[in-house]
């Protein structure tokens, strides 16, 4: 299947759901970028900084940018003039160092916190719900006026059992819904679930996502070899 193929499939099965499909183009080179977008994509999902910064200026420019891999805050001025959302929020520190950038850049960039939902030991240093409370109730989070904090995302365990993703999925529309009623009431803004990836998207769009963020089901493997860098 090409890749047009491939992404009319999907918008097929996202007819009729709240749920989107964020294209993950990591890896891959523009002309591949490119094909993708002739075939109606519009969210562009990548891991990181200098290969979203690289590839931005040579794509139409209604393309949302969106980062989905951990950032360095020393990193955050490269995307800070064209991001369209960070998915990967892990920490005050780096929404600080956002808020800087947007700031500068006279922006403002939107941001997910990203939430521990899998049992993989690796996805340490991302939320819990006390941690993005404590944050959401700060002075210093009040204080921010060049971001807002438009959804959570969260990466599920890589594993076929079937009961366990679901239970994941919903854990991080609870934590979701919990801060939409305690936090985000009024704000039409707050409303992004990003959740489900190419093996498990069809789940996820059943749990709730707003966003799915699929690559290989679009693009085939990925080879890191000679990945753009
Ligand atoms: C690479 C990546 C994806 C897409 O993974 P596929 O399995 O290729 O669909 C989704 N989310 C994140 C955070 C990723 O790093």
């Amino acid at each position: 299947m090409s890749i047009a193929e491939n992404i009319h499939h999907l918008e097929a099965q996202l007819q009729g759901t709240n749920c989107r499909l964020v294209a993950v183009t990591k890896t891959h080179p523009v002309e591949l970028l490119r094909e993708a977008y002739e075939a109606g994509a519009r969210l562009f999902g990548e891991n990181k900084v200098q290969e979203m910064a690289a590839k931005q200026p040579e794509l139409p420019a209604d393309i949302e940018w969106h980062l989905i891999g951990h950032l360095q805050t020393n990193k955050v001025k490269y995307i800070a003039p064209f991001v369209h959302t960070i998915q990967s929020v892990d920490s005050l520190k780096l929404l600080q160092e956002i808020e800087k950038q947007g700031a500068k850049n006279d922006r403002i960039i939107n941001c997910f916190l990203q939430f521990h939902i899998a049992d993989e030991e690796t996805k340490t240093g991302l939320f819990s719900l006390p941690e993005a409370e404590e944050i959401l109730q700060s002075e210093a989070y009040r204080a921010m006026h060049h971001l807002r904090i438009t959804g959570v995302m969260g990466i599920a365990t890589n594993t076929d059992d079937e009961a366990q993703l679901r239970r994941e999925f919903q854990e991080l529309r609870g934590y979701f819904e919990k801060l939409k009623a305690s936090y985000f009431a009024d704000a039409e803004t707050f409303r992004e679930i990003s959740m489900g990836m190419s093996a498990d998207y069809r789940l996820a769009i059943e749990e709730g996502s707003t966003l799915i963020r699929v690559g290989s089901a679009i693009f085939g493997h990925r080879n890191y070899a000679t990945a753009a860098s």
